[in-house]
């Protein structure tokens, strides 16, 4: 099963010369439940990025398995971004569908049957609690249901790895704790778990290794004493 390796790993963002990572060596094993963690401005989101290579690095190389994200040809993109389910503090909804289709058309796009579609997202729905809400669009939604929509979308086509980039930033401490207890539900299901968040209360919760950003930099990286929810 395919690791997450960066060896000394640089980002600087030509616009500005700004260096947003620096040598930043890490091994994510298939498996892992990994929190980063670090103030805004430390390089979570770029960490990320370069993951399912919506950045390339600078300097150095990011693996995913053998293949180095520098190697993947722009039109092989959309396959190698398969691998990986993401979800974002803004929820990233389809407004204008329902729950149930902003899950269903992840699997539209990849040509899945209708007959596969209408008994695979009912499944998901109810794995992530919100099968009773098919129906509503979001604006119909706390933000917490957003997100658990989100996270079925991203978990429909079942991906090696789930980044979360600050999914919780926008909701309340209980909605925040359900969304933690389901990423660590999906990790315990044997997905890869990466949850950037500058929140260390939610971090404890997950109870699950922590690397730690300042200024772009792993300042530490640590297998965590946090507890379990
Ligand atoms: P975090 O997620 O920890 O807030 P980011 O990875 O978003 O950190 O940003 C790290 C630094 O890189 C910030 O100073 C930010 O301004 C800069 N940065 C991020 N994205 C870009 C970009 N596309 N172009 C230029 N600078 C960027």
């Amino acid at each position: 099963m395919p690791s997450i390796k960066f060896e000394k790993v640089e980002k600087i963002y030509s616009d500005n010369d700004f260096n947003a990572l620096r040598n930043i060596n890490l091994l994510i094993k298939q498996g892992e439940f990994v929190s980063v963690v670090g103030r805004s401005g430390a390089g979570k989101t770029t960490l990320t990025k370069l993951i399912y290579a919506g950045e390339l690095p600078t300097k150095g190389d990011v693996y995913f398995g053998k293949k180095n994200t520098k190697d993947i040809k722009r039109k092989h993109l959309p396959y190698f971004r398969r691998n990986f389910g993401t979800v974002f503090q803004d929820f990233k909804l389809l407004p204008h569908k329902t729950v149930f289709e902003n899950v269903a058309y992840a699997l539209e796009v990849v040509g899945v049957s209708t007959k596969d579609i209408l008994k695979e997202v009912p499944k998901i729905l109810s794995m992530v609690d919100i099968l009773e809400k098919s129906e509503e669009y979001p604006r119909q939604l706390s933000g917490g249901e957003q997100q658990k929509t989100a996270l079925a979308r991203a978990l429909i086509n079942r991906p090696k790895v789930i980044i979360a980039d600050e999914p919780t930033g926008n909701l309340d401490p209980v909605s925040s704790q359900e969304i933690i207890k389901l990423l660590l539900k999906i990790n315990d299901l044997g997905t890869t778990v990466v949850l950037a968040t500058h929140d260390k209360d939610i971090v404890d919760k997950a109870g699950r290794r922590v690397v730690t950003l300042e200024n772009g930099k792993v300042v530490s990286d640590q297998a965590n004493g946090g507890y379990v929810i």
